[in-house]
Parts: C-alpha cells; sequence; structure tokens
C-alpha cells in the first residue's frame, strides 16, 4: 500500500473553467453576487451551466467585453465602474460582489484588484467588492472556489477561540448533519466556510483546526495557515473510511476519548456498510479510469477502491498538491498511477487501450466516449451532488453504478433488435 507511481502530462486540455464554480458559489451565499467580466461564451457558459436560475433573479452576470473595448477603444476600467454602479442601483441587497476574471479580461489586461480597490473607496464599506479569476487560461472549474475563498479570507476577523472551522462549500443538509456529529463528539464551536451568508464570515486565528471538506482549496488553505489556523491532516470525508478518518483528525485534535468517538460513530459506520453491500457487488472487479477535471479524482479513487472493489487502472488529477493529498496517496493500492495534468489526446488512447468499464470525465469528453461504447461519468455531477460524509457513502456509490446499469440495460436492448 502507499507507493502510487505519480507522473506529470502537459498537452492540450479539456476542462471546464474557473466560472463553473459560480453556480454552486452564489447558492451558497445568497446575498453575494458574482459579475463576471468576460464576453457573450462566458455568459453563455454560466446561463447553461447554471440553466434554471435565468427565470430566477439570478445573483450572477457578465459584464460583456465588446470589440471596442477588446480593441482597446474604451476605458474598460472606467466600464466595469459604471456596470457596477447600475448594478448596484438596481439591487441594493447586494452586501459582497466578486468581480471574476476570464480569458478576455485577462487578455486585455483589466486589472480587476485596480477596480475593486476604486470602488471600495467609491462605495465606503456599503458593499464590499472583491476579485478573484476565473478564467481558463489558468484555472478549471474547482479553483474558482479557490480564488473566490482565497479573496474572503481576508475578511475574516481575528479571534483566538478554539473552534473547528469546515472549509469549502457543502450542501447545507450536509453541513448541519456534519456539524450536528461533532456537536454529539463534544465540539461545539463548528464554524463553516464559506458561510451561509457572505457577511457572517466566522473567525480565525491560532485556536483554528481546520478540516477541508474539498481536496482544491490549496490556496484558501495556504492564505487560513498565514493567519494561524492549524490545518488537520486527512483524507476527504467521502465514503465511510474516508469521512470517518476525517472526522477522527478532528475529534483526536480536541482530545475526545476514543470510546465517545466510537460510540457516536459505529452504529452510523455499520449502517453505512451495509448500505454499500449491494454497490460492492455491482462494482466489484468493474475497471476504473479518471480523467482530470475537478481534483475530487484521487479521494474517489480511493473510495471505489477500497469500498467498492473497483480496479483503478489510471487517476488522473489537474493538479497535484502532494502535502495536502498525502493521506489519500497512502490509501492507494501500491503502483496506482496518479496522472497530473492532461495532454489530452494521449489520454484518450490510453483509455482506448485499456478499455475500462467506466470512465469519469468532464461533459465534453463524455458523448464521443459513449459513441465508442464505454460508460462514462460526468465529473461535475460530483460536485453538485451531496456525496460527504459516512451516511451519504452508498449515495455516492449509485452515481457510479448507474451509468453501468444503463450501459448494460442499452446492450440488452441491442442484442434484442440484433
Ligand atoms: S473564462 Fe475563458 S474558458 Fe471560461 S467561458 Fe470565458 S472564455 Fe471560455
Amino acid at each position: 500500500m502507499g507507493g502510487a507511481t505519480l507522473l506529470k502530462e502537459t498537452g492540450p486540455r479539456e476542462v471546464f473553467c474557473g466560472l463553473t464554480s459560480i453556480v454552486w458559489l452564489h447558492r451558497r451565499m445568497p446575498d453575494a453576487f458574482f459579475l463576471v467580466v468576460g464576453s457573450r461564451t462566458c455568459a453563455h457558459l454560466l446561463q447553461s451551466a447554471a440553466g434554471v436560475m435565468i427565470f430566477a433573479e439570478p445573483r450572477f452576470g457578465t459584464a460583456i467585453l465588446e470589440e471596442r473595448d477588446l480593441a482597446g477603444l474604451a476605458d474598460a476600467h472606467e466600464e466595469v465602474k459604471r456596470v457596477v454602479h447600475d448594478l448596484l442601483k438596481r439591487r441594493p441587497e447586494i452586501r459582497t460582489l466578486f468581480l471574476v476574471g476570464s480569458c478576455p479580461s485577462e487578455v486585455i489586461k483589466i486589472d480587476l484588484a485596480r477596480v475593486a480597490e476604486h470602488l471600495n473607496q467609491e462605495l465606503k464599506d456599503h458593499v464590499r467588492v472583491l476579485n478573484y479569476s476565473g478564467s481558463g487560461i489558468e484555472t478549471t472549474f474547482t479553483q474558482g472556489e479557490d480564488g473566490a475563498l482565497k479573496a474572503l479570507a481576508p475578511l475574516m476577523p481575528e479571534s483566538e477561540i478554539d473552534q473547528l472551522l469546515l472549509v469549502g462549500t457543502l450542501s447545507n443538509s450536509v453541513e448541519d448533519r456534519l456539524v450536528s456529529l461533532f456537536n454529539r463528539l463534544g465540539i461545539k464551536n463548528v464554524a463553516s466556510f464559506p458561510p451561509r451568508q457572505s457577511e457572517d464570515l466566522p473567525s480565525i486565528g491560532t485556536g483554528t483546526r481546520v478540516l477541508l471538506t474539498q481536496p482544491y482549496l490549496t490556496e484558501t488553505a495556504r492564505v487560513l495557515k498565514d493567519r494561524g489556523a492549524h490545518i488537520l491532516k486527512a483524507p476527504f470525508p467521502m465514503g465511510v473510511e474516508g469521512s470517518e478518518l476525517w472526522m477522527k483528525a478532528a475529534a483526536q485534535s480536541f482530545n475526545i476519548p476514543p470510546s465517545l468517538f466510537e460510540s457516536v460513530l459505529n452504529p452510523l459506520i455499520s449502517r453505512s456498510k451495509k448500505a454499500l453491500e449491494k454497490y460492492k457487488e455491482k462494482l466489484g472487479g468493474k475497471k476504473l479510469f479518471l480523467l482530470p477535471e475537478s481534483q475530487l479524482e484521487i479521494p474517489l479513487a480511493r473510495f471505489l477502491h477500497r469500498e467498492c472493489g473497483m480496479e483503478i487502472i489510471e487517476v488522473g488529477t489537474p493538479y497535484l498538491n502532494r502535502e495536502m493529498m498525502q493521506p489519500e496517496l497512502d490509501l492507494l493500492p501500491d503502483k496506482t498511477l496518479v496522472m497530473e495534468g492532461q495532454h489530452v489526446e494521449k489520454q484518450l488512447d490510453r483509455v482506448r487501450d485499456k478499455k475500462p468499464d467506466l470512465v469519469v470525465c468532464g461533459m465534453g469528453l463524455a458523448n464521443p466516449l459513449e459513441a465508442e461504447g464505454i460508460s462514462t461519468k460526468w465529473s461535475i455531477e460530483l460536485v453538485f451532488s451531496p456525496i460527504h460524509g459516512i451516511d451519504q457513502a452508498a449515495d455516492l456509490a449509485e452515481l457510479f453504478s448507474r451509468p453501468l446499469h444503463r450501459h448494460n440495460l442499452l446492450n440488452q436492448k441491442l442484442l434484442t433488435h440484433a
């Protein structure tokens, strides 16, 4: 165990950009607004990714860069400021405004940090204006959340209070369940970042122990560490095993007696292991290939191998933070191929060569692979689904067994009609 083979690859990529994370961030913080400074392509991406929201009152929008801006004929900084003032007149309830950079704003070198600084002076604390990049040149989709939280972290108030801080967006129901479990363990001060309201920022300081809920928050973790917090090392809370070890890291840090830990969690663990049994039958022995997109790939591979019996062929990840990911890498079977970065053509050649039963990949690659008879699972679905925690393990396994089931049904139909 623990001897994963780590390799790197560079070349053409096929991943969503960081703008995509706005889709879950704006749901988490309804008093915030995300203004993308970008092109019509950026606007289309967001509208199609967030689908239904265009009929509701959206909490994101795009300041479209027109040809005049792109040609340098207009003062883009003034244009963005004008759009922000118009927006705030129409939407006085906005408390935090994120200016989100894109490929076009980067190419024409709009300095959004400077625009945000000017706006903060003009708006005098009425609205807080922050900026980060969601550009596809620099970021893959989950890195958008890392950028947003990194921008928000300096605003967290200082405090030495002893507390557990859960970092990374979770669905509210999953968050409630996790907080209640920590409370039952005797950890009473549990805060979350990002919070449910952008103004209710948790405090930070040397008494803060951080548990990352998502593996893609490298930059945010660095800022929190610089502010005195202690980042707990653990696998990520996916599957029974990962979630238990994740909670154990907090319990040990707060000196919770092992007997209490076991009495609270053991009933939940045995129930969840039992619920996983039927998925072991469906997934056991099936070959799995994960293409890089969400940075969730390594924890998912660990779960699908160790708790569902899948055979891992290759685990791609857009970026590998070795230190943060070490507890996960330690749990992978010996010589598991972990590939950081992407050369999409070479990776697809390896997929075709190895003939996996299931490929986890981005939406852009799923259809062509399905057309070749290979079952796929969209990575993006895993970011939107409540997959964290011991009691979600069976639901997580279900997400992977569904495409295999569909594939079998289709094959049976084809055989019947042959
Ligand atoms: S930021 Fe770049 S990659 Fe993302 S939608 Fe806009 S143009 Fe496309």
